[in-house]
């Protein structure tokens, strides 16, 4: 791939859909993949208590691994928890373990719920500074498919919201009522949050009803939609089975090209001209 600029600042992104299924796992791993790939320094964050992110990344996640649980409940550093994702140097990761299927009930009595992810990653910032270590170029919060306090934090944590669409009959339905959620954050918790990416997925070129759909949503968001478009490909959805996301696991395939291509996008806009 070829060199893709450096942000002015860390972009801090979260990854929402209140739908399941509809590539937000993949999205953010492989778009993680790609710009780190390129030598941008990236962080997920799995906020998933599935901690599929996790896996996909080559990260262990079993029950007693240190996590980002331990960040938003016990005040873990993020340094402790984060671990580098074997496959790319400049890639590191805050996995996800099942106790976050209790942090939802667990943050409701914590002081600054919505703002604790917010506050880890600022610290963050600090720690690496202060280690000599390297800016964020990226941060990536893949969150789980419901508007719980695990997400909030991430929108709280977040300035980007990129959501992934999946290109079917109901996809503009389900939109809605996230941009409902989306300005009531902006309006109580982040008023810097914007949805700055929309990213069509699992797009069938062989479909009417794919390119209906798509055309519609390009309509509605002309700046926000990526001109990239994510095919439905074996590959994708092959390589978490791997440990791997598709930019290692089938550089070639269109799946990765349409990634990497997506990826640049996001980097291009993200550098003020
Ligand atoms: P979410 O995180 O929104 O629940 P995932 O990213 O986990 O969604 O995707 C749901 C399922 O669809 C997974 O099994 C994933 O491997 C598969 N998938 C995602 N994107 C694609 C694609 N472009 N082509 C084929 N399968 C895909
Ligand atoms: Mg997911």
């Amino acid at each position: 791939g070829r060199a893709l600029p450096t942000p002015d600042e860390t972009r801090f992104f979260t990854i929402s859909n209140q739908k399941g299924g509809v590539g937000k796992t993949t999205t953010t791993v492989n778009v993680a993949a790609a710009l780190a790939q390129a030598g941008l320094n990236v962080l997920v964050v799995d906020i998933d208590p599935q901690g599929n992110a996790s896996t996909a990344l080559g990260i262990e996640h079993h029950a007693e691994v240190e996590s980002i649980y331990d960040v938003l409940i016990n005040d873990v550093p993020l340094e402790d928890v984060i671990a580098p994702c074997p496959d790319f140097d400049t890639l590191c990761v805050a996995p996800a373990t099942i106790h976050l299927a209790g942090a939802e009930i667990e943050l409701v009595s914590l002081v600054a719920r919505e703002q604790r992810l917010r506050r880890a990653l600022d610290e963050y910032a600090k720690y690496r500074e202060k280690h000599g270590m390297p800016r964020l170029d990226y941060v990536f919060v893949d969150c789980p498919p419901s508007l719980g306090l695990l997400t909030v934090n991430a929108f709280v944590a977040a300035r980007e919201v990129l959501i992934p669409i999946q290109c079917e009959y109901y996809a503009l339905e389900g939109l809605s009522q996230l941009l409902k959620n989306i300005e009531m954050i902006q309006k109580h918790l982040n008023s810097e949050l914007v949805v700055s990416t929309i990213l069509l997925t699992m797009y069938d070129g062989r479909t009417n009803l794919a390119a209906q759909v798509a055309q519609e949503v390009r309509e509605h968001f002309p700046n926000e939609v990526l001109e990239a478009v994510i095919p439905r490909s074996v590959r994708i959805s092959e390589a978490p089975s791997y440990q791997q996301t598709v930019i290692t696991y089938d550089k070639s395939s269109t799946g990765a090209l349409s990634y990497m291509e997506a990826a640049a996008e996001i980097a291009d806009r993200g550098v003020s001209s």
